[in-house]
Order: structure tokens, then C-alpha cells, then sequence
């Protein structure tokens, strides 16, 4: 559905810079120093390590008599067959047989040899740099019969073309080995879920493609826009990674569940902190992705990606230790997903295991701004000397997401929701909560409107938890080295959740409400409920009074 903006992308309704205008990029990079990256090239024949493939495959030529390039040739293998003859040559070594040049395609062309023998293997990642077989027929290239080294030099221009097939190849490959591996975890069993949780919505007539209300929402996480600016929010992405690698003794030999993996970076994050094996769950195409990335970090024997619903997917484990998941959207609560992480914390989570993050908290202050006003309201009234006023239609009636200035926040900001992760229920997300803030100075153009925004705790227990309604995100982390926690809010540096606005009527510019003092009491009371007709959407109503002023104020705003 085109009306509901991604939560991370660049949004219409924001009046901020995008965070990607802001300073210190740098310091995003994994803290963990990585050891030089050695490859090892095992020999096919024998246990020798050499640097690169292509003196692996001299040697074998040399001393085994075995020419990998030319059987390759001779069998007019294309990149699955060299992978399945890898691993054919693999098997057999293994086994004790002799491996000789006369093989013949149909000793390895079965789908069981697309399985690597060997986690990571450089022979396989190598066969990229292999120079193409040469149709049958087909004249000799210049060079061939040269060494495979000069080959390479002629061939240099080509590579770009060359590259793109065999990464198109690759991915094949990828997939293949996933549906081969789906299948034995019994994902038929999550296709036919998928296929019923469908039909239950009744609509589709027999024989059609049952629809998916969500699909705009996997859609809209499939780009790579969206993951680059989550990736670049550092406040965010530091803010998992420094608990995971602080914690590293929690993770140790532990069964992870990544719930919404995306690119797959907290994955990545737990498997590089000891985690025996983590399963990373995403419906949107951004899996095909992440599984690359985690080939490519060498981490794929411990991560196991698995593409679908979390309420749909069968996990190859009935159980797991500790559940790690970014769901938080705009206004927290947009978008919905923590439902999908409740879900699974009752199917998968272990009694004693844990969930990262543990807790959030949300907050509402008042907030004055005659400038912001004037630049966005007011604006209308005359531009270019044109009432325009039609165009402030609608303007009071959405939450916008901005970074707020700190200095324009006038009121205490006021706790109103807990969040405990271990125990909130999908139906506590809809709620009315009651909050009270003391302004911080006096306001002479009276109340512009409200500012909501969130905090994130991360503990590593439940026990050491401890986050109540009032919990300050910097306070909380600092009474114990072990804790990370970050907030959304206007007074620290700019997430890419930002804040939600929510902005008061005002009447022809007028302010909604007379000078008001410093100390001033306003109370309210705020409800969060999705839309009925759009369950990712969000409506967020609140009713406050000024102390000492009898009118009682309500509206309501929405994200769609
Ligand atoms: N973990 C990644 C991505 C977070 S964005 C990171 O931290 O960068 C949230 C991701 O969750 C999206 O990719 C979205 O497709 C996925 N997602 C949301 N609800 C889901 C569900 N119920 N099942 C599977 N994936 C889900």
C-alpha cells in the first residue's frame, strides 16, 4: 500500500534533515579488530594449505597428477557442476578413494554435492576467479594452453561481465543449498501454514495466490535505502553490538533467535560474540542479502537464515536462548512488529532465557515553538502573497517525525508506558496512560503541542533489569557496566526514529492556549491504538488541561 511510509526511509512528513546530513559517520565500524584476513586454500587432494587457489590446483596437478582446470574443461562444467565436482573430490578424499582424471560427470551429478564438505570453502568461493570454460567447439581462447596466470591478465577486461554472471550463479547456487536445507528442517510444514494462515483470511478464490496484507510492508524493507540508514544510525546500531560484545560471556555456545534479521548484522554481531548458532527469520527480500553477507564473513556455518513470517517459519529448534530483534518503529508502536517478537518469546524462548532488548519506555513533554509554527502552519496564509490555507488541511491531524530542538522542549518530560519485553501482552499495546509534566520555564505564547518519544534497555538478565516507567536511558546503563541503553529523545544525539510531533490545533496561527508560567502543572491522559483498517498504522489520542484553566483540550493523530 503506497500511503504507509517505511519507518527508516526518508518520510514526507518530516521537517528534519535526514541523519545521514549528520557529523561522525566514522566510529560505526565494528570495534571488534578483525585479525588480518588469511585465506586458506585447502588442497583438494591432501591436507596441504596453500594462499590461493590457483597454486592449490598447480600443486595438485604437479603431485597428484590431477588437473582440476582441465577435467573441468573436459566435463564443460558450468559453476554448479565445479562446485558439485569440489565437493565430489571432497567426498572421495575423505573417504580414502582415489580421485583420478577420468571421472565422468555422472559419478557427481547429484544435488547432494552442492552441499560445501568443507564450512567456508576457498576452493568454492575461488571458483569465481577461475577462468571460463571454453564451449565445446568453440575456438581456444587466446592465452589457453598459456599459464593460467597470463589467462587471467587477458581476461582482465572481461571481468566486470564475468563477475556478474558468476554472482548470478552463486545465488542460484545459495539457493538451492538453502531449499535443499529448508527441506530437510521440515519448512514444508511452514508452507502449508503459510498457505493456511492465507486462506484464512477466506478471500481468495480456489486456485488463486492468497494475498498478503503485509506485502507492502516486506516490500518496503527490501531496498537498500532503509538498511543504510538503520546501519548509519550509530545510536542505534552501537547500541546492540556494545551489548553483544560486552556480553560475549552470554552468548557463548547459545542458540539465538534473530527476529527481522535484515541485512543480517546482529546476527553477524552475535555469531562473532560465540554464539553456537544463530537462526535469523525475515519475510522481506532483504534475506538474499543478508545470507550473502554472512557467507562473506565467513560466518555460515554458525547463522541460519531462514526466509518467511515469523508466525509462519518452523525454526529447526523447539527452543532457543536468548532472542535478539530490532522491531522498534516510529512512536515505538508503529509499524507493529513487537507483536511478531511477543509471538516467538512464547513459542521459542527458553524459561530463563533472555531478550534483547529487555525493556522500553516511552515519554511525552510539551513543547513551544512560535518559529516552527510560523515555518510550517502559518506559512500557508501567504505564499508568495496567496492564501493558501487549503493546504493546512490535514495538518494537525498527522504525528510528524522530526528531531526536535532541545531548547524548545518546555515540560518535565513525563514516563507514561513501561514496556517490560518478558511479560507485555499484544493486547497492552493498545492502551491509555496518564502523565503529568511541570513546565520548565515560561511559555508566553502558550503550548504548541506534545513530544513523544522512547528509550531501549538492554540488561544481561532478567533479574538485573530492573527499568521502571521513569527510567532515564544514560542513568539506567551507567549503575552497571553490563547495561547498554540508548534513547530516541530530543536532549541526545539524533536517531533515525526521531520523535513524534504532535501538534496542536492551531487557530489561524493562533496559539492553543494563553501565556503560561513556569511550574505549571499539565496533565493528560494518552491513548495508542492501531487503526482499524490498518493494523501497521498508528493513532495516538491524548486529553490535557492546563492546572488553573478549566478547558479540557483532546485530539488525535495519526500514522498511516
Ligand atoms: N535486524 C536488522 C533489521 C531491522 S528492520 C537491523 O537491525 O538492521 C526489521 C526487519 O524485520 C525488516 O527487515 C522486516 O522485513 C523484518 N520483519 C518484521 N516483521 C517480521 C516478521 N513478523 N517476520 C519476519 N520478518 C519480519
Amino acid at each position: 500500500m503506497a500511503s504507509l511510509r517505511p519507518r527508516r526511509s526518508a518520510d514526507p512528513i518530516s521537517d528534519s534533515e535526514s541523519s545521514d546530513s549528520r557529523e561522525g559517520d566514522e566510529g560505526w565500524d565494528d570495534v571488534e579488530q578483525d585479525e588480518e584476513e588469511t585465506t586458506e586454500v585447502i588442497s583438494l587432494l591432501d591436507d596441504k594449505v596453500f594462499p590461493d587457489v590457483l597454486s592449490m590446483l598447480a600443486y595438485c596437478k604437479e603431485s597428484h597428477g590431477f588437473d582440476f582446470l582441465a577435467v573441468r574443461q573436459k566435463l564443460q562444467l558450468d559453476f554448479h557442476g565445479s562446485v558439485k565436482l569440489v565437493n565430489y573430490i571432497r567426498h572421495r578424499v575423505h573417504e580414502g578413494s582415489p580421485v583420478t582424471e577420468d571421472i565422468s560427470k555422472a559419478d557427481f551429478d547429484q544435488d547432494q554435492f552442492l552441499k560445501p564438505v568443507l564450512d567456508d570453502d576457498a576452493v568454492i568461493i575461488g571458483l569465481f576467479d577461475l577462468p571460463d570454460v571454453v564451449p565445446e567447439g568453440a575456438p581456444a581462447a587466446e592465452g589457453q594452453g598459456a599459464s593460467v596466470v597470463d589467462d587471467l591478465l587477458q581476461r582482465n577486461t572481461q571481468l566486470q561481465e564475468e563477475l556478474a554472471r558468476v554472482t548470478a550463479q552463486f545465488e542460484s547456487y545459495r539457493a538451492t543449498v538453502a531449499e535443499t536445507l529448508d527441506q530437510r528442517w521440515g519448512d514444508v510444514d511452514a508452507a502449508e501454514a503459510e498457505a493456511k494462515a492465507a486462506g484464512d483470511k477466506g478471500k481468495t478464490k480456489a486456485g488463486e495466490k492468497p494475498v498478503d496484507a503485509s506485502k507492502y510492508y516486506w516490500e518496503s524493507y527490501a531496498g537498500n535505502d532503509i538498511h543504510e540508514t538503520m546501519l548509519k544510525d550509530t545510536v542505534r546500531t552501537e547500541g546492540y553490538r556494545d551489548f553483544i560484545y560486552n556480553n560475549k560471556h552470554l552468548f557463548a555456545g547459545k542458540t539465538v533467535l534473530d527476529i527481522g534479521c535484515g541485512t543480517g548484522i546482529l546476527s553477524m554481531f552475535c555469531a562473532k560474540a560465540g554464539a553456537a548458532r544463530v537462526i535469523s527469520v525475515d519475510a522481506s527480500d532483504i534475506i538474499d542479502k543478508a545470507r550473502e553477507n554472512v557467507i562473506h564473513a565467513g560466518l555460515a556455518s554458525t547463522v541460519t537464515l531462514i526466509k518467511g513470517k515469523m508466525e509462519e517459519v518452523t525454526l529447526p529448534v523447539d527452543a532457543v536462548d536468548i532472542i535478539v530483534s530490532e522491531w522498534m518503529g516510529y512512536c515505538l508502536l508503529y509499524e507493529a512488529m513487537l507483536p511478531s517478537v511477543l509471538y516467538a518469546r512464547d513459542r521459542y524462548l527458553k524459561p530463563d532465557g533472555l531478550l534483547i532488548p529487555g525493556a522500553c519506555n516511552m515519554w511525552i513533554a510539551p513543547v513551544a515553538d512560535g518559529e516552527y509554527v510560523m515555518d510550517n502552519v502559518q506559512f500557508w496564509r501567504d505564499v508568495y502573497g496567496f492564501d493558501m490555507k487549503a493546504m493546512q488541511s490535514g495538518i494537525w491531524d498527522e504525528v510528524r517525525v522530526l528531531h526536535w530542538p532541545k531548547d524548545r522542549v518546555c515540560g518535565s518530560p513525563a514516563g507514561f508506558k513501561l514496556l517490560d519485553l518478558y511479560t507485555i501482552k499484544t493486547e497492552d499495546l493498545t492502551f491509555s496512560s496518564s502523565w503529568k509534566s511541570e513546565l520548565t520555564a515560561d511559555v508566553d505564547d502558550g503550548l504548541d503541542g506534545l513530544l513523544v518519544w522512547f528509550d531501549n534497555f538492554f540488561a544481561p538478565s532478567r533479574e538485573s533489569q530492573g527499568v521502571g516507567l521513569q527510567s532515564v536511558a544514560d542513568e539506567w546503563a551507567k549503575e552497571d557496566k553490563d547495561r547498554v541503553a540508548f534513547t530516541t529523545g530530543p536532549f541526545n544525539d539524533e536517531t533515525h526514529w526521531r520523535q513524534g510531533l504532535l501538534l496542536f490545533k492551531h487557530k489561524d496561527g493562533e496559539a492553543s492556549s494563553a501565556a503560561l508560567k513556569k511550574g505549571t502543572v499539565i496533565e493528560g491522559e494518552v491513548t495508542f491504538a492501531p487503526p482499524e483498517d490498518m493494523p501497521r498504522g498508528l493513532i495516538i489520542k491524548t486529553e490535557w488541561s492546563v492546572a488553573g484553566e478549566a478547558k479540557k483540550h483532546s485530539q488525535s493523530w495519526d500514522m498511516r
